[in-house]
């Protein structure tokens, strides 16, 4: 009788990172944990989570709608503290430039992301 030896069950395979499929879940910035995506801070290490919209002091959707309607006269310009531009605007609105300017400026902010546009006005 030969004495049989226990061969351990090899366990489950070593974690290799939280599963993927989980869509409403993200990783913390801090420690790496798993979290809900809506969470403004990790609840393990307590670390903000940076995909918070930064509190910018200029609003996107108001400079592209002064940008749309009072485009012609830089209202936009004027909005985000680009006097300088906004008096050109203004001096050369006439000529109907400004306006379309101002329209594909209305695109770019519209393109924009709410940090891009922060970053670059805020
Ligand atoms: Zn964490």
């Amino acid at each position: 009788m030969s004495e049989t030896i226990e061969v351990p069950k090899p366990g489950a395979p070593p974690e290799s990172g939280p599963t993927p499929n989980v869509t409403d879940q993200k990783y913390c910035l801090g420690c790496g944990k798993t979290l809900h995506k809506s969470a403004p801070a990790c609840p393990h290490c307590g670390a903000p989570q940076a995909d918070v919209v930064p509190a910018g002091n200029k609003n996107r959707v108001v400079a592209i709608v002064l940008a749309l309607l009072l485009g012609g006269i830089g209202g936009h310009k004027f909005y985000l503290g680009r006097v300088g531009m906004g008096i050109l605007y203004l001096v050369f609105c006439w000529t109907f430039i400004p306006s379309i300017v101002a329209f594909v400026e209305a695109i770019i902010y519209i393109t924009m992301s709410d940090q891009a546009f922060a970053k670059k006005y805020g």
